[in-house]
């Protein structure tokens, strides 16, 4: 895949799959606008990357988020790729889920993406060309018990993509979604053994997904390969939902 030329922002991308994703993107010639809340792992990662920007950014507030996009813009003069990654879980059953967490993961997951994507199109409808990527999750369309506002964000994170597809397709921007099923991150990696492998026994392929399984679908997306693709979601699942 050749992204020579191209320009990614890229959110949540101090480690897990942003990071791997900022980084199989370089690997295909693509420039990294890095950004996450933990600026001390993005300035870490640095020396991994020819063409890199790290910035301090918090998805939520639409302050940072214009600025770090204006940021961008100076360095690199344009934006190609948009990756909405950043994301977070607060799980607990329905009744003992608070208000508190539901707010958060929904304003993380969801409006973090729609601050992002407002910011960036702007850009994108000037070059007349772009393209957006959602990470959303299986959750977001099997749903899952002590999940409801995770696996409401991601449903609605896929709403978004549908929505901004149909809405930019005419200007050349096209958006999609990546639904990642369980992934070996630190996130998995806390699970006890026996959770691990009962999970792993459940999914069709037998075993969790890598972040490389993950960010070699989004560079597949960002690629001009892909520029017939839009509105869709690529489930990066190892079959457990079909
Ligand atoms: P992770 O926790 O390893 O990384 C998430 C990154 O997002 C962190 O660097 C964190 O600092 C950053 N972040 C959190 N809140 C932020 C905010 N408000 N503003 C900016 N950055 C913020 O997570 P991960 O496992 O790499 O997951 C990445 C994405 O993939 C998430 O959207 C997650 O929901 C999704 N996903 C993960 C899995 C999995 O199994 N790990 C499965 C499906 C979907």
């Amino acid at each position: 895949m050749d992204l020579k030329g191209k320009v990614a922002f890229i959110t949540g991308a101090a480690q897990g799959i942003g990071k791997e994703a900022a980084l199989t993107l370089a690997a295909n010639g693509a420039s990294i606008v890095a950004t996450d809340l933990n600026m001390d792992l993005l300035l870490k990662n640095a020396d991994a990357f020819r063409e890199y920007l790290p910035l301090a950014m918090n998805v939520t507030k639409e302050q940072e988020v214009n600025a770090a996009v204006a940021s961008a813009i100076e360095k690199f003069h344009r934006i190609d790729i948009l990756v909405n990654n950043a994301g977070i879980t607060k799980d607990s059953l329905l009744l003992r889920m608070s208000e508190a967490a539901w707010d958060a993961v929904l304003s993380v997951n969801l409006k973090g993406a729609f601050n992002c994507t407002r910011a960036v199109a702007r850009y994108m409808l000037k070059q007349k060309k772009g393209t957006i990527i959602n990470v959303a999750s299986v959750v977001g369309l099997m749903g899952n018990p002590g999940q409801a506002n995770y696996s409401a964000s991601k449903a609605g994170l896929i709403g978004l993509t549908k929505t901004v597809a149909r809405e930019l397709a005419s200007k050349g921007i096209t958006a999609n979604a990546v639904a990642p099923g369980y992934i070996d991150t630190e996130m998995t990696r806390a699970l006890p053994d026996s959770a691990r492998e009962k999970l792993e026994e459940s999914i069709p392929l037998k075993r969790l997904g890598s972040v490389r399984d993950v960010a070699q679908a989004i560079a597949f997306l960002a690629s001009d390969e892909a520029s017939y693709i839009t509105g869709q979601v690529i489930n990066v699942n190892g079959g457990m939902y079909m």
